[in-house]
């Protein structure tokens, strides 16, 4: 998230933004002192026709020729201890310019199969020499970066996209598919005519990003085993619907809030049943990692709910239900599933019995108030 970035990644990356605000290829570039002291600031102006900056309209407006060009070497005589932060790998002339005006410290974002440079690094006794230290950032803005570049290069439209993109997917597939999916959607096109800022843009791509690769991966689980998504804030309405069926005692705000609160857990998952261009039924499942009745493993999942509507009872929706919430438990390394019932609901004890629960014990709940 936005907030766990260095203040140098969030720097870089709020130039990034303004490329793709400015129409232009989405990468930002920072120098700094050793002590992270921003002494330039760059970022791609090659289709930035109304820039002023000397380079722009070239094909050398780099985001990183962009921030060199301002070091006079006179003015930087320390730009050996410099640190030099891209959010995409640097490309060969990029990284040749690097080597000559002595920038030792390197800080790239995404890795760049197409046209990064960075194995050059080793490969000439030259360059070897200089002692480039190079360090990739972390995972996440790999991530955002090739899915928004991915977006711009959809935007784009120009004849090697493909080319491109098939080197970018050898190193990070999902990114690229969920870059073309915002791409369809034009994500970031509403983000740019809605003025948000980089923080809002960054944190929303990375959570949608989240929520897509769950649903990836529980896709490739759940193949044959029936019509099964996982709950997302499109699904909500039709999600709340059928659980006031469940919960009847609880508000239609209220358990919006509680649903929500899923979708931004880990621990905790909606699956939905799709059928007939509806939703006809749920599980609501979770991790339990304190004890659970009767477990022998831990951590355990738990069924926290499920319903089908009347309608499509007894076509073995539920049985479907209960399988993915056990897939589900099982990918997160759950050995065994719980749930609980109210002890005069019969209809639910056959439901458990049916589905291959065992009953385990009977509770009766206390509760008080402690008195201060
Ligand atoms: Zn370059």
């Amino acid at each position: 998230m936005w907030k766990d970035l260095s203040k140098e990644w969030q720097e870089t990356f709020k130039l990034a933004w303004e490329a793709y605000q400015r129409g232009t290829i989405p990468i930002g570039c920072i120098i700094t002192t050793q002590d992270g002291e921003i002494v330039s600031r760059g970022r791609n102006r090659i289709f930035d026709k109304e820039s002023s900056n000397p380079l722009a309209g070239s094909d050398m407006a780099h985001a990183e020729m962009t921030a060199l060009f301002n070091l006079k070497a006179d003015e930087h005589p320390d730009i050996k201890t410099y640190k030099l932060y891209t959010t995409l790998e640097p490309c060969p002339m990029c990284f040749g310019t690097m080597v000559m005006m002595n920038i030792r410290n390197v800080f790239y974002g995404g890795r760049d199969g197409f046209a990064g440079a960075l194995q050059l690094n080793d490969k000439m006794d030259y360059i070897k020499n200089k002692n480039i230290k190079i360090k990739q950032g972390p995972q996440e803005i790999e991530e955002f970066q090739l899915i928004l570049q991915t977006a711009y290069e959809y935007t784009r439209k120009h004849s090697r996209i493909e080319e491109i993109l098939d080197t970018w997917r050898e190193i990070n597939t999902p990114c690229i598919d969920y870059g073309k999916i915002l791409s369809d959607i034009g994500y970031f096109e509403l983000a740019v005519n809605e003025q948000k800022s980089i923080e809002e843009v960054y944190d929303e791509v990375i959570a949608r990003y989240q929520r897509f690769k769950k649903q990836q991966n529980f896709k490739e689980m759940m193949e044959g085993i029936g019509n099964i998504v996982v709950a997302t804030e499109s699904t909500l309405a039709g999600w709340v619907k059928m659980g006031l069926r469940l919960w009847p005692h609880c508000t239609d705000e209220e358990l919006k809030t509680i649903f929500l609160d899923i979708l931004k857990s880990d621990k905790e998952e909606g699956l939905l049943y799709y059928l007939d261009n509806e939703y006809v039924g749920f599980i609501n499942v979770s991790i339990r990692s304190d004890y659970v009745s009767g477990s022998t493993s831990s951590p355990v999942g738990y069924v926290e709910g499920i319903y089908v509507k009347s309608e499509y009872r007894n076509r073995g929706i539920a049985r479907e239900l209960v399988r993915a919430g056990e897939l589900w438990a099982s990918s997160r390394g759950c050995k065994q599933m719980a749930s609980d019932i109210l002890i005069d609901n019969n209809i639910s004890y056959d439901f458990h019995k049916k589905f291959g629960f065992d009953e385990i014990e009977r509770v009766i709940c206390f509760i008080k108030d402690i008195n201060n």
